[in-house]
């Protein structure tokens, strides 16, 4: 699992502005989240437009997400059709109303990304676009040319033109494609981003070659020197626990289950997430609630804000605190966890879930009695990881 942020994918339409930015050919588009506004907007672009649903995965042509709209009302129908459309998994929320490109005559496949493995960057062309990259990449691995690019050097003219050579640009159009090799480059440098793509780079009637969907990945890292990037950041999409968890500077991830997950250490959380999906499909399939790692020092402020995350979770039926004592001791777990439950309580927040807590390792037996002497009526002891997985997830099911 990743801990935090490191790369930032765009919608197509902030690509798009990006690219603008970059003098990348593309054409007019704004984005739009009610269908009535798709009635103006088409207006603007001449009284004919694209309507294209905004989320974040490919294949949206196939899915019914890119219409073509001959009027104004047109445009509003598509709009009506495709916002709140769910494309494998995403709902739409927004639609970019673009112009109509002329007549397509031809769609290839340009990309620059860091290549981790080699460490380097490596631009990808392909005059097979359109369609699925990987697919194109799988079965006709040579019509897909890979070239490094060294970052020092980066890509002049020159270097475009030899990437344009090896994918086999037809005569007509390398010089406009190297063009926009260079420009897209310098998006990428410029951004700080992590890949760039254009699919389609179309080949229109006029002769022009331009970017008609593009995808573009931000690396998060670079925000200390990109502060425009980070109204980019699609805030909405994040989910409110996880916001709050990271404005508290906790490690946590919601997942789809019932069961709140503590525990110490990254290791030690990802397999109790195992065991209790695993206990929880003798008792209805309920499965983990969350991962949240509270680290080696937990103390009990940081117990009481991830169970606050945790407690706030309506999802969430039961708790599972699972900790190996290492430098932090067990006594000091339980300990936070008894001041943690009283700290919430002065808040008048009431804590009304079960608690199982599983304290093995360094001072396993004097955290254990400090539970037993706190006596909460919530809070229930069992020694073995496996046997307080099954009882949080018995819990979970009533
Ligand atoms: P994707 O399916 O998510 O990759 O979405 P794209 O933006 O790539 O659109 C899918 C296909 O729709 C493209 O390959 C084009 O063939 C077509 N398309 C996109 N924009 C236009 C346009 O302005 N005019 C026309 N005629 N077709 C377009
Ligand atoms: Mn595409």
């Amino acid at each position: 699992m990743e801990k935090g942020r490191t790369r930032v994918d765009l919608f197509e339409y902030q690509a798009r502005d990006l690219f603008a930015k970059h003098g990348v050919p593309v054409l007019a588009g704004e984005v739009i989240d009610t269908p009535e506004a798709a009635r103006a907007a088409t207006e603007r672009l001449g009284g004919k437009s694209v309507v294209k649903a905004q989320v974040k995965v490919g294949g949206r042509g196939k899915a019914g997400g890119v219409k073509l709209a001959a009027t104004p009302d047109e445009a509003v129908a598509r709009a009506t059709d495709i916002l709140g459309m769910d494309i494998k998994g995403h709902t739409v929320h927004k639609v970019m109303i673009a112009e109509t490109a002329p007549e397509i005559l031809e769609e290839y496949y340009v990309s620059y990304l860091l290549d981790r493995t080699n460490r380097t960057f490596l631009a990808m062309a392909s005059v097979a676009g359109g369609m699925d990259i990987e697919e194109v990449a799988a079965t006709t691995p040579e019509k897909l040319a890979k070239v490094p690019v060294d970052a020092n050097e980066g890509v002049t003219i020159e270097k475009a033109r030899e990437i344009v050579a090896q994918a086999k640009f037809p005569a007509e159009v390398a010089e406009k494609v190297a063009e926009v090799m260079v420009t897209l480059w310098k998006t990428f440098v410029a951004e700080d981003a992590l890949l760039v793509e254009v699919n389609p780079l179309a080949k229109v009637a006029n002769g022009d070659v331009i970017a008609l969907d593009g995808k573009v990945s931000l690396d998060a890292n670079a925000e200390f020197r990109q502060p425009e990037h980070e109204a980019l950041e699609d805030k909405a999409a994040a989910d409110p626990l996880e916001a709050a968890a990271k404005a508290k500077g906790l490690n946590y991830v919601k997942l789809d289950g019932q069961v709140g997950i503590i525990g110490n250490g990254a290791g030690l959380v990802m397999s109790t997430l195992d065991v209790v999906a695993y206990a929880g499909e003798n008792h209805g399939g309920v499965k983990p609630a969350n991962f949240l790692d509270i680290g080696g020092g937990a103390s009990a402020e940081v117990m009481a804000n991830g169970l606050e995350i945790i407690l706030g979770d309506a999802d969430v039926k039961s708790v599972f605190v699972n900790v190996f004592g290492g430098i932090t001791a067990c006594d000091a777990v339980a300990n936070g966890i008894v001041q943690a439950l009283a700290l919430l309580e002065s808040k008048g927040e009431k804590v009304e879930k079960p608690l199982v807590v599983r304290l093995d390792g360094n001072n396993a037996e004097l955290g254990r009695q400090i539970l037993t002497d706190a006596n909460h009526p919530l809070v229930q002891q069992v020694d073995t990881m496996d046997g307080a997985a099954e009882r949080a997830a018995e819990l979970a099911a009533k």
